[in-house]
C-alpha cells in the first residue's frame, strides 16, 4: 500500500502549534509577531500566493503588514522599503514574493533584507549557515519537506537521497538538509547525464524542477519514498487542473510514500513561514 504524505494535515498541525505559541508570546511577553509582505507588480499566481499567506497569518495570530507597489516600482524604491522595514522594531520578518519585475535585480533586493528578518531564508547569510551547518533562517519549502520526510520515514541516515533541481530556493537548501540528516546526497539538474538511471538509485527522491509530469513511472525505484515539489498550473481536457514534476498516477502504485500536488509540500511551505517568523519574533527579544 503507497502512503499518501498529508502535507495539508502535518500543516494544520504544526500551525495548530504555532497558534499556541503565538497566544503565550503575547499573553507572556507582549510579543505579537508580524511578518512585512511586499507585493511588487499585478503577477496573479504572486497576488494568490500573498493572500494565502496573509489569511494563514490571521489565523495564528501573527501580525501582517501588506506593502503593494506598482509594476513599475524601481529598485531603489524596493530597498529604500526594506530599508524601513529593517529599521521598525515592530516588524521581525520580512517577505518580498518574488519573482519582481525585470527592471530590479532579486539578488540586490534579498542581500538588502536584514539577515535576522529574512523569513525566506535566501539571504546569502543565511545559505552560508546552512551550508556549513550553523541553520539560521532555512528555506520554507525545504523545511517543510524535511518534515514531511522525517515525518514520513524516520531515520533517513545512510539512504542515497536524490534532488532533481539546484535552486537556490528549493534544491540546494534541500539537498544540504539531506546532507545533514546523513542522506548521501545525489544534486541533479538540466545537464545531468543519464537522469532516470540516477533517479532509480533513491531511496529518497526530489522533484523541484518545474515541469508537469517530468518523473515517470520508470525512473523510481520501488519502495522509494517521493517528495514532490513541483506545481505547475496545466489546461487539460478544457479544465485547469495544478500539477506536481511527478507523474503521480503512474509512480505512486510502485513507491512506499509520496506527496500529492495540491496537498502535500504547498501547504507546508506557508507553515514553515509562520514557523520562521515566530522564530524571528522570539529571536529579537532573546527568548528560547
Ligand atoms: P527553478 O526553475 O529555479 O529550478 C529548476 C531546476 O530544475 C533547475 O536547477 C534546473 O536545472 C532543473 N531542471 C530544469 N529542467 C531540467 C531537466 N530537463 N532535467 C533535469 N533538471 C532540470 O525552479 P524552483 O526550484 O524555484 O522550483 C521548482 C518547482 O518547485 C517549480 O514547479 C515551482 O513552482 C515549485 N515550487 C513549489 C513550492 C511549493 O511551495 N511547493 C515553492 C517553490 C517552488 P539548471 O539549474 O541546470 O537550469
Amino acid at each position: 500500500m503507497t502512503q499518501l504524505i498529508d502535507g495539508k494535515a502535518f500543516a494544520d498541525k504544526l500551525s495548530a502549534k504555532l497558534a499556541d505559541e503565538v497566544a503565550t508570546l503575547q499573553q507572556q511577553h507582549d510579543l505579537t509577531p508580524c511578518i512585512a509582505v511586499v507585493l511588487v507588480g499585478d503577477d496573479p499566481a504572486s497576488a494568490v500566493y500573498v493572500k494565502n499567506k496573509i489569511r494563514r497569518c490571521q489565523q495564528l495570530g501573527i501580525e501582517s503588514r501588506e506593502h503593494r507597489l506598482p509594476a513599475d516600482t524601481t529598485e531603489d524604491a524596493l530597498i529604500a522599503l526594506v530599508d524601513s522595514l529593517n529599521a521598525d522594531d515592530g516588524v521581525h520578518g520580512i517577505l518580498v514574493q518574488l519573482p519582481l519585475p525585470d527592471q530590479i535585480n532579486d539578488k540586490a533586493v534579498i542581500a538588502a533584507i536584514d539577515p535576522d528578518k529574512d523569513v525566506d531564508g535566501f539571504h546569502v547569510a543565511n545559505a552560508g549557515a546552512l551550508a556549513v551547518g550553523q541553520n539560521r533562517m532555512v528555506p520554507c519549502t525545504p523545511l517543510g519537506s524535511m518534515m514531511l520526510l522525517k515525518d514520513t520515514v524516520g531515520e533517513l541516515s545512510g539512504l542515497h537521497a536524490v534532488v532533481i533541481g539546484r535552486s537556490n530556493i528549493v534544491g540546494k537548501p534541500m539537498a544540504a538538509l539531506l546532507l545533514q540528516a546523513n542522506c548521501t546526497v545525489t544534486v541533479a539538474h538540466s545537464r545531468t547525464r543519464d537522469l532516470p538511471g540516477i533517479c532509480r538509485q533513491a531511496d529518497v527522491l526530489v522533484a523541484a524542477v518545474g515541469i508537469p509530469r517530468f518523473v515517470k513511472e520508470d525512473w523510481v525505484k520501488p519502495g522509494a519514498t517521493v517528495i514532490d515539489v513541483g506545481i505547475n498550473r496545466i489546461e487539460e481536457d478544457g479544465k485547469k487542473r495544478l500539477v506536481g514534476d511527478v507523474d503521480f498516477d503512474a509512480v505512486a502504485p510502485k513507491v512506499a510514500a509520496i506527496t500529492p500536488v495540491p496537498g502535500g509540500i504547498g501547504p507546508m511551505t506557508i507553515a514553515c513561514l509562520m514557523h520562521n517568523t515566530v522564530t524571528a519574533a522570539k529571536r529579537s527579544r532573546g527568548i528560547q
